[in-house]
């Protein structure tokens, strides 16, 4: 049974120099032992007859297949059952032979086992060979020579010829000599690589509860030879080696299958835990601390693949817990090479595989002897290489290539991940820095728009104001002229006259609805409600464009409902509405074509406003307005093109106006229209301004572009 080794390199130190003294101790021990027995070996000899070299064998058989039948029962302890072979066939054999036989074969087998798997760390080297070829001499040569001896002091037979009680109870004498001396020498050593008095108390119970389980199994085996002879041995000698095997096989699964349990629980871990990660380095370090857990990566590499340079770069360098800088070589030679041309796993047991497979490792100072590569792939595209190394040979098996393969696979995707989060991240922040600038420069538009809409509007005020006092002069003159030279100038001067006044008078109507509009523009326009009755209204509308419709040959008919109430209203702007919307009717009706104005009351469950409303429809049966030009009327300086074509002038503000004095009452309007059949704008204003604005029938602010209820016939 042997503790694992240490790292640290005090311990080793005194570890060595323990299994030193001990072996050295052992080695003369047995040698004073050997020449001391020299007679009784002879006798034990020839008292076993000329079968005496059978026994031997079946003895040196029995011993080679407990040394090498070697298992890990845990973690720590290793089960050697020589001691049971020393037990059974030292009083057989006698102390020289039983000695010198599990010494030496102890001895091979340690040096084949240390040969087949190097030691994992040079400075181990030392301590191996020491360990194999002295402490043997101590471990298991010293307790057999003093078991013997106590054997021989007991009066124990040598050969054991007899099956009685008293030579049983010899031999449980010896044995536990054996086991007890083999402990003791041990406990030294334990010490000396740091154990604690309670681990070492821990470790041997179990070491000496199983050499006391095959302490009868020893005590039969030798003495069935006294009663039966050589086959007996044989037959128990290998009895035991098949119970080592069962045993050995037993804790081999057992372990397997809870290093499986475990590498598959963290391997459910591992995806989520890698997948967290968002920059590559954290992802690749979250990586190799994943598989730390699972597989042994004293060696380790991360190796992505540039295809643009056709490269390999070693994002993730650690040897034996040192990070090494990144790295870069082209793909060509070399392992991980071979499985980014492969596409395939590649497991190397030891550098002469590595021939055998026609792959050479890159040069390194120190060459390793087990190579596990895995590629990383992620949909479909290999992205890089895994690598795992070790000093031992046949360091990794197919499991750990199964393993590592799904690390890969998961780190593969998680990479992928990491890549275009990272991407996207970049896009993100340039459409961020563009939506900023753009906002930036909107704003500034924005402040140069409204400087200059400021400026604008202040120059309307301005103007027109300047425009209207010469106008003024001019009605009001052109006016008095009118009045007073009507019978004294001539027709044709008096015609220009009238003329002037005409002008006058739109160009006065064109300022005052151009400040109308800029007025609202800014906000300024405010209603003055006041209550009025609207049949008075509609007749005071009627009676001015009587002459117009007159002149036009139209007529105008109005009705108001009887269940209309009092309204509360800026009777200026409903006026001004409806002149507006009655010219309009009157220009584009035909000859003798009737204008038809009427209000009705609507109460609020029917009303759109959702107050009590007044309800006004003006009609008419003139051209018309196609269906396509119906939204653009409500344009500021919009004419349709049949309007335009009929010469009946207008400026294109007048519904703008109407439509905005309209929305400033809360109200709404729409019109239909059939193209040569005439049309109906639709008004609702509420009955109660002052109402409609507490009850907060949203305030249209400007309505410069044509979103408004329009409705065709459809
Ligand atoms: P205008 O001063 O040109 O009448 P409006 O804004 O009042 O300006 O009207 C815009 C245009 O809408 C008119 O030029 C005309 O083409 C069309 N329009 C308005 N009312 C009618 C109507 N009752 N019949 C036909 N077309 C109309």
């Amino acid at each position: 049974m042997s503790p694992s080794a240490g790292s640290d390199s005090s311990a080793r130190r005194r570890v060595i120099s323990v299994f030193l003294t001990q072996g050295v101790a052992g080695l003369s021990v047995m040698i004073l032992f050997t020449v001391l027995r020299q007679d009784q070996t002879r006798l034990i000899i020839q008292k076993l007859g000329p079968n005496a070299w059978v026994l031997i064998a079946i003895a040196a058989a029995f011993t080679l297949a407990m040394a090498l039948l070697k298992f890990e029962l845990t973690r720590e302890i290793f089960v050697s059952l020589v001691i049971t072979a020393a037990i059974a066939f030292l009083p057989l054999l006698g102390g020289v032979m039983t000695a010198w036989m599990i010494v030496v074969i102890g001895t091979s087998v340690r040096w084949l086992s240390m040969r087949r798997l190097a030691p994992a760390h040079d400075e181990d080297r030392p301590l191996e060979y020491v360990r194999t070829f002295a402490g043997q001499f101590g471990t298991y040569g010293i307790p057999v020579v003093l078991a013997a001896t106590l054997y021989e002091r007991i009066g124990g037979e040598l050969p054991l010829a007899h099956a009685t009680p008293a030579n049983a109870f010899r031999v449980v004498v010896a044995g536990l000599a054996v086991i007890a001396t083999n402990l003791l020498i041990m406990f030294m050593p334990k010490r000396a690589y740091g154990y604690t008095l309670a681990k070492i108390i821990k470790v041997d119970s179990i070491d000496a509860a199983i050499d006391l389980c095959t302490l009868p199994y020893a005590i039969v085996l030798a003495m069935s030879y006294g009663s039966m002879g050589y086959g007996a041995v044989l037959a128990l000698a290998f009895t035991g080696i098949v119970a080592n095997l069962i045993a050995r096989n037993l804790a081999a699964t057992r372990q397997r299958s809870e290093r499986q349990l475990q590498r598959l629980a963290s391997l459910t871990n591992i995806g989520k835990t890698i997948s967290l990660r968002f920059t590559s380095d954290q992802l690749l370090m979250a990586i190799y601390t994943e598989c730390r857990k699972i597989v042994d990566c004293t060696l380790f590499t991360i190796a992505l693949l540039d295809e643009e340079s056709n490269e390999l770069s070693f994002e993730l360098d650690v040897r034996e817990d040192t990070i090494l800088a990144k790295d870069r070589i082209p793909v060509g030679e070399g392992l991980n090479s071979w499985v980014v041309k492969h596409h395939r796993p590649l497991l190397i047991g030891s550098v002469a595989d590595e021939a055998r497979i026609g792959v050479k490792a890159v040069a390194d100072s120190k060459p390793t002897e087990s190579w596990l590569g895995v590629p990383m792939i992620a949909r479909d595209r290999l992205i890089g290489v895994i690598s795992i190394e070790s000093y031992k040979k046949n360091a990794f098996g197919d499991d750990d290539l199964v393993l590592l393969t799904a690390i890969a696979n998961q780190a593969a995707v998680a990479l992928e991940n990491a890549h275009l989060y990272k991407d996207l991240e970049g896009l993100t922040y340039a459409l961020e820095q563009r939506v900023m600038e753009r906002t930036n420069e909107l704003r500034e538009a924005n402040l140069r728009l409204l400087a200059a809409d400021r400026s604008k509007n202040q120059f309307l005020a301005n103007m027109s104001h300047e425009l209207r006092t010469p106008l003024n002069s001019i009605i009001g003159f052109s006016s008095v002229l009118l009045e007073s030279t009507r019978s004294s100038i001539m027709p044709r001067l008096y015609k220009f006259l009238e003329n002037i006044h005409a002008a006058g008078n739109h160009l006065l109507e064109l300022i005052n609805d151009i400040l109308d509009l800029s007025k609202i523009e800014a906000g300024k326009m405010e209603l003055r409600p006041e209550h009025f009755d609207l049949r008075e209204t509609i007749a005071a509308v009627e009676r001015v464009m009587k002459g117009f419709a007159s002149q036009a040959n139209v007529r105008v008919v109005t009705s108001v409902e009887a269940a209309v109430p009092r309204v509360r209203l800026d009777e200026g702007r409903l006026k001004q509405i409806l002149f507006n919307l009655l010219s309009n009717a009157v220009k584009f009706s035909p000859q003798g074509g009737p204008v038809t104005v009427s209000a009705g009351f609507v109460s609020r469950a029917q009303s759109p406003l959702g107050v009590d409303s007044v309800r006004i429809d003006v009609a008419d049966q003139g051209i018309g307005i196609p269906p396509d030009e119906l939204e653009r009327i409500f344009d500021e300086f919009y004419q349709t093109e049949e309007g335009r074509r009929s010469r009946r002038g207008g400026t294109g503000l007048g519904l703008s106006l109407t439509r905005n004095f309209v929305e400033l009452h809360h109200g709404t309007i729409e019109v239909q229209s059939t193209p040569g059949a005439g049309s109906c704008f639709t008004l609702y204003l509420p009955i109660d301004y002052t109402e409609a604005s507490a009850a907060s029938v949203p305030l249209p602010v400007l309505h410069s572009s044509p979103e408004r209820s329009v409705q065709s016939p459809s």
